[in-house]
């Protein structure tokens, strides 16, 4: 089996990345949704995560890992997964190896993004969201047709407090502080790729595609 690691902060566009991994047969593991789910299906790990997140605390680098572990437990040598979310901190960096080398699998590279902060902000702030259905929207790129409402139901569409200019700034520093552990560590591995995601969108998925050699 094969793993990429997709890994960027938020607003470099890793949703676009992860299609072009999606139509190249690769599973999308996003770490967030695995563990809704979990959550939603009461697993002995879902009971502990939930009862961290309710605590205010962030779910172990245990039971992360052991989400992760049940998918490539199950998973034969052909699969292909991108994770997205995971791994976030070195411990589960070593883990990810650990359990790829236990099931016969291999790291292919890990797919950095790399975006200028202002351009984020400038992406990030520009997303409206509808406060009933929750569709999200671009004054640039993907702007509703009549201004500020939502296409489906008309509601009025607002700037979400964590798209925010500052609240961006923040969760920058903090997505930094968080990875850069990782990316010492990957780069150590030889096994980082670049890609440029302040190129438009098509750009960004031709370099994706020219590193899967397709
Ligand atoms: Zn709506």
């Amino acid at each position: 089996m094969t793993a990429i690691v997709l890994l960027g902060p938020p607003g470099a566009g890793k949703g676009t990345v992860a299609e072009v991994f999606s139509e190249k047969g690769y599973t999308h593991i996003s770490t967030g949704e695995l563990l809704r789910e979990e959550i939603l299906q009461e697993t002995p790990l879902g009971v502990e995560a939930k009862l961290r997140l309710d605590d205010g605390k962030f779910v172990s680098d245990e039971i992360v890992v052991g989400m992760i572990r049940n998918i490539l437990g199950k998973a034969g040598a052909a699969d292909k997964f991108l994770f997205d979310g995971f791994p976030r901190t070195l411990i589960q960096a070593e883990s990810l190896d650990r359990l790829l080398h236990e099931f016969g699998g291999r790291l292919a590279e890990v797919v950095q993004l790399d975006c200028p902060d202002e351009l984020i902000i400038k992406r990030l702030s520009g997303r409206r969201t509808c406060t009933e259905c929750g569709t999200v929207y671009h004054i640039a790129y993907n702007p509703p047709s009549c201004a500020d409402k939502c296409d489906n139901d008309a509601c009025d569409l607002q700037l979400r407090s964590d798209d925010a200019p500052d609240t961006v700034r923040k969760r920058l520093g903090i997505y930094k502080e968080r990875t850069a552990p990782l990316i010492d560590y990957y780069q150590g591995k030889g096994a980082i790729r670049r890609v440029d995601a302040s190129l438009s969108i098509e750009e960004v998925r031709n370099a994706v595609l020219e590193g899967l050699g397709t």
